[in-house]
């Protein structure tokens, strides 16, 4: 049975409701095939739940946790009213959270030990049930919602496998290429992740981790197992800083800067293609998240969680324990963050990690007769270059909307400022 919450249809972009959509036809289809069904409800869970279980003459139900606040509240009170045996499982994670802890018995509050733990701990066997038995099928519609537009990749567990598979084939080639965003150096399970379409064990008992390849990718499945971990753990994280250190920073909070960062017109290429990116396929490569998140926290001075929010909304993979741990890490507020003074140049990192710039040219296309030298920055091309009368910069493409020195010393100044009111 798949329930329909509204809150979680409310803050879901349209193109991520038809991926869960285009999901839960491809389960209905895998059900069927096994002579079962699938029914779907139109939540709150705890209004529907109570009669559909008491038609069914249920003795127990079970299902998937969540680690996150608003979820975790919703089936702790499920969990509460309802009068039958009530099962939580943790399918969505490698480890369950309060499975991988310090001596203390708390989690971790730096990445590099929690993952010298995190591999010694065994995992949880999650075996699918071989003959699932169904229930009968209550009376009334099920039917999936709507799709408006179909996603443009193949969706359902179906899908999912047939991306590890590809990506198994260039495991080896993860390392090495895994920062590179014109690419396909990474798995892009992370749809898959999110939407439960394939499990994280499932993932893990399939890599053969012979090679510092293949030993970097799993690294990543423990960073995103961290991340639900700290969230279940201190849920509070989900709005405030989780160092203290930074609860008095003096956001700007400009929204018209806040609005061109969205539209990908800020000046800064690398900066603009991947939100363009991120607006037109609900997807964004994880060195540009880092790179726009870093340029809209310490360069425009707007507070991550505005960032934080249009990311989620936006993402087909937007999870709020993944998104705010990584939004928090970006800040410099979060656990084993990147330390204040950390401010990206979005110039040199463009320049090393898309250094002949298909990746921008992809995206900001008015840029593509650039040379690889010049694509980087190029309010910085000589005004005689004949380069100049393919683009007309402040016409069909931006100057930026800031200048690289000045904000770093801002941001600087702020950070510093931040940290000692707090002392
Ligand atoms: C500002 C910002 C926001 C982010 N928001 C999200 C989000 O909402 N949801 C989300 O799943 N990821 C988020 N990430 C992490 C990362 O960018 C994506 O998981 C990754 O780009 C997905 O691509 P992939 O599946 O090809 O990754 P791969 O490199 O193939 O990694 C394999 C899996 O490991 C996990 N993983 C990889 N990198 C990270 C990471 N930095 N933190 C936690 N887990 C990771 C993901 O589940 C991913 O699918 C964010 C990163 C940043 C910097």
């Amino acid at each position: 049975m798949f329930v329909l919450e509204p809150s979680m249809l409310e803050s879901a972009s349209q193109r991520k409701k038809d991926v869960m959509f285009s999901n839960l036809m491809a389960l209905k289809a895998e059900l069927e095939s096994l002579g079962g069904y699938l029914q779907i409800i139109e939540g709150p869970a705890r209004k529907a739940l109570p009669d559909l279980l008491n038609e069914w003459g249920a003795t127990s139900l079970h299902f998937n946790n969540d680690h996150a606040p608003v979820g975790k509240s919703r089936d702790d009170r499920i969990n509460e009213t309802l009068d039958l045996k009530v099962v939580r499982h943790w399918g969505n994670l490698v480890q369950p959270p309060g499975a991988v802890v310090s001596g203390t018995g708390a989690v971790h509050k730096v990445f590099t030990p929690y993952f010298k733990k995190w591999v010694t701990v065994e995992t949880p066997n999650s075996q699918i049930c071989p003959s699932p038995r169904f229930c009968p099928q209550p009376k009334g519609s099920s039917s999936v919602p709507q799709i408006v537009e179909l996603p443009a990749f193949p969706t359902g567990s179906a899908g999912a496998h047939e991306r590890l598979v590809t990506f198994l084939n260039r495991i080896e080639e993860y390392e090495e290429a895994r920062d590179f965003p014109s690419v396909q150096g990474t798995s892009l399970l992370s749809t898959d992740l999110h939407f439960g379409t394939i499990g994280p064990r499932e993932i893990l008992a399939l890599v053969d981790q012979e090679t510092d390849s293949s030993r970097a990718f799993i690294r990543q499945l423990a960073w995103r197992d961290w991340y639900a971990h700290l969230m279940s753990a201190s849920p509070e994280i989900v709005s405030s800083p989780a160092n203290p250190m930074y609860n008095k920073i003096e956001w700007r909070n400009n929204t018209e800067e806040f609005d061109l960062w969205i539209q990908g017109k800020t000046g800064y290429p690398i900066v603009d293609a991947g939100m363009r990116e991120l607006k037109e396929t609900g997807f964004m490569h994880n060195r540009v998240r880092m790179i726009t998140g870093s340029f809209l926290v310490k360069h425009l001075l707007i507070d991550w969680r505005w960032g934080e929010q249009y990311f989620r909304h936006t993402l087909l993979d937007g999870d709020t324990s993944q998104n705010v741990g990584n939004w928090q890490w970006v800040a410099g507020t979060g656990f084993d963050a990147a330390p204040y003074f950390r401010i990206f140049n979005p110039i040199r990192q463009s320049e090393k990690f898309d250094k002949e710039g298909f990746y921008i040219r992809k995206w900001v296309p008015e840029l593509a007769s650039l040379s690889s030298k010049q694509i980087h920055s190029p309010w910085e091309i000589n005004e005689k270059s004949p380069e100049l009368t393919s683009v007309r910069l402040g016409e069909d493409y931006p100057l930026p909307i800031i200048e690289h020195s000045f904000a770093r010393a801002r941001c600087l100044e702020t950070y510093k400022r931040a940290r000692s009111e707090a002392t």
